[in-house]
């Protein structure tokens, strides 16, 4: 049978997600936290597990965890969204302020979910492109764009640049436009203090930020992230939400997780020592361009992209992803910052293969 045509007619152009993972040694294409927890927070999240019961349906309010998170943040609870992973954050937002006839801001390239989730919803996408050299954003040319938008996406650090966003322009967006503003902060745990703006959503009642437990705190598997922003936005999206999407387990395991977040800091400097400490191996590698980067990754450019990450999977074991057929990446590949080990396997290998490929 054929369900194509039974498909509504926005979604007909998508494939299921595989990524094809193929088992490797060393696996550094998905901005995963590769370290081993801090035993103390191993051990809170084990006790976490054991004293969860199963029987009942999670509390779909999540308000321990929210307020786990708001005092993280030093917000109240009713600013506080979760949700199944950042993704079913982002899906919401566009699924409840999208839709048709409403037009959504990205600067690509980013992070490929927006432009597929928006697209989904049926939203008008309007990209602002990045300049190809260093990536930056034509601050005009975004806030131009953003005069007509329901909703501008912005990323920081953004994936796969690496780069961070200019707080100046996350004020300049809410003055001068009606919009809207999301900022992704899935990965500003690893950028220097202050980056974030998660400071700014308390008097910035259209800005919102976006947070994840599947980087800095190394749990992927677990599917947490949530939203920080005005109550009203919080209950809009509470309206609309699965409101079981975040389940016993996860609810359990996050609050433990946050509780323990001091212990999580000397992971994360030891990410960011290892990301200078790529970028200076890289830049010794002839044939390598690697942009600088505040993430759990470097974007590089090399010759014959594709090809290099195959021999990195086939004759090293090593998975980094390829966005070389993404527009405006081409030969570039994304390598997330392992442990010291898999650092090192990864810039072994690819002096082997760029020196062969030469
Ligand atoms: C990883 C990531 C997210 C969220 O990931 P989840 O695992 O769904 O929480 C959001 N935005 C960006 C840019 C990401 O890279």
């Amino acid at each position: 049978m054929d369900v194509i045509d039974r498909l509504r007619p926005a979604l007909r152009s998508f494939e299921p997600y595989d990524p094809a993972f193929s088992p490797c040694r060393v696996n550094l294409s998905a901005n995963e936290n590769t370290h081993e927890l801090p035993e103390e927070v191993r051990a809170a999240i084990d006790a976490a597990l054991l004293d969860t019961p199963l029987n009942r349906y999670p509390d779909p309010m999540a308000n321990a965890l929210r307020d786990a998170l708001a005092e993280r943040h030093g917000v109240s609870r009713e600013m506080v969204c979760v949700g199944n992973g950042g993704d079913e954050v982002l899906f919401n937002l566009l699924f409840a302020f999208g839709g048709p006839g409403r037009t959504v801001v990205t600067c690509p390239p980013d992070f490929a979910e927006y432009a597929n989730f928006a697209t989904m919803c049926e939203c008008e996408l309007c990209p602002v492109w990045r300049d190809p050299e260093d990536f930056s954003i034509d601050a005009d040319e975004l806030v131009e764009a953003a005069r007509d938008a329901a909703l501008v996406i912005l990323t920081s650090p953004n994936n796969p640049t690496g780069d961070l966003l200019d707080r100046a322009l996350v004020e300049r967006l809410l003055d001068e436009t009606d919009a809207l503003v999301l900022v992704d902060e899935a990965y500003v745990e690893f950028a220097p203090e202050g980056a974030s703006v998660i400071d700014l959503v308390a008097k910035r009642p259209r800005l919102m930020v976006l947070r994840t437990l599947s980087k800095a705190f190394g749990l992927a598997g677990l599917r947490v992230g949530y939203l920080v922003a005005h109550p009203s936005v919080v209950d809009a999206l509470g309206a609309i939400r699965q409101i079981y999407s975040v389940d016993v387990v996860a609810q359990a395991v996050a609050l433990a997780a946050i509780r323990e977040r001091a212990a999580m800091a000397g992971v994360v400097a030891d990410i960011v020592s290892e990301r200078e400490r790529l970028l200076a191996g890289l830049a010794e590698i002839p044939g390598v361009r690697a942009w600088p980067s505040a993430a759990n990754f470097v974007l590089v450019r090399v010759p014959g992209a594709a090809e290099v990450r195959r021999r990195l999977r086939d004759e090293h074991s090593i998975l980094v992803r390829d966005f070389s057929a993404a527009p405006g990446l081409g030969d570039c590949l994304r390598l997330s910052v392992g442990t010291r080990e898999e650092n090192d396997a990864l810039l072994d290998a690819l002096s082997v293969i760029l020196r062969e490929e030469a």
